[in-house]
């Protein structure tokens, strides 16, 4: 790819950091093969080099100065990875504070007058081209180094979107949704997790985002027959930023099935 060593940066727009953590954590693997120009979650002298080989941006964009921020470092960037789901899907931002009245939600927050410039919250990829997607809440550090390692290469890496239930299935676990009634979202949402809620006898909730193709009727319609109500299931789908269109065809399809328990 490059002659010299590669420089990596790592920025956070609107997020909890937990992906700046889990990269933090394993930086120590990289740190041989790149050079961290920027990291200013982890170090105090960073360098906004007019050039950057991999830019990991974690959080959505929620305020106006995420967006310049995003904008700047997608300009400057040849691999632009969005880590986290906050940054593929928007996730509780979106998914929670979108439903809010914009000035409303920034007045409630913050106060009457806050010079807060709120922007309703969104994923990197609906403003600039994002080149890889991991997502994850937060993101799984094999994943991550294996990306890295692929970027490196110069290769667009393989992310997998198949459901955790396979993931499940491999590591043997009863199904809580099957056996327990629990309304575990595993069918729909995207695997990488390696099932951990449904490994420690939980339901899945759905935090890394949907799965490819997500069944969603039919993951309602047995959430449903369960007892669990539909918007009870609506809303779990949607509180980790999935985007509404996938759940058109479940809006315009009222649920049959009588409400006897909450989700
Ligand atoms: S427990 Fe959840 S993730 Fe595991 S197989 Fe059942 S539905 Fe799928
Ligand atoms: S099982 Fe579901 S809720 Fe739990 S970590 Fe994995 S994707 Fe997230």
């Amino acid at each position: 790819m490059i002659n010299t060593i590669p420089s990596i940066a790592v920025y956070g727009l609107t997020g909890c950091a937990g992906e700046l953590l889990v990269i933090l954590e394993n930086l120590e693997k990289l740190l041989p093969r790149v050079r961290v120009a920027s990291f200013p979650f982890a170090q105090s002298k960073n360098d906004d080099l007019k050039s950057i080989d991999i830019a990991f941006v974690e959080g959505s964009v929620s305020q106006k100065h995420d967006l310049e921020k995003l904008e700047d470092i997608r300009r400057r960037t040849r691999w632009l990875v969005a880590v986290g789901n906050c940054a593929v899907w928007g996730c509780v931002q979106r998914g929670g504070c979108n439903r809010f009245e914009l000035t409303e939600l920034k007045e409630a927050s913050y106060g009457e007058g806050a010079s807060i410039e709120a922007l309703p919250a969104a994923p990197l990829k609906d403003h600039v081209r994002v080149d890889v997607e991991l997502s994850g809440c937060p993101i799984n550090a094999t994943q991550f180094l294996a990306v890295t390692a692929s970027l490196l290469q110069d290769h667009l890496p393989y992310i997998t979107k198949k459901p955790v239930c396979l993931e499940c299935k491999l590591r043997e676990n009863p199904c809580v949704l099957i056996e327990d009634d629990l309304p575990c979202l595993g069918p729909i949402t995207a695997g990488g997790c390696g099932a951990l809620c449904p490994s420690m006898g939980a339901a899945c909730y759905g935090c890394w985002g949907p799965c490819e193709d997500p069944q969603v009727e039919a993951m309602a319609t047995v959430l449903e027959e369960k007892g669990f109500s539909l918007p009870e299931v609506q809303s779990r789908l949607l509180t980790f930023g999935a985007p509404p269109e996938i759940f058109e065809r479940l809006m315009k399809t009222p649920a049959k099935n009588k409400v006897t328990k909450e989700a």
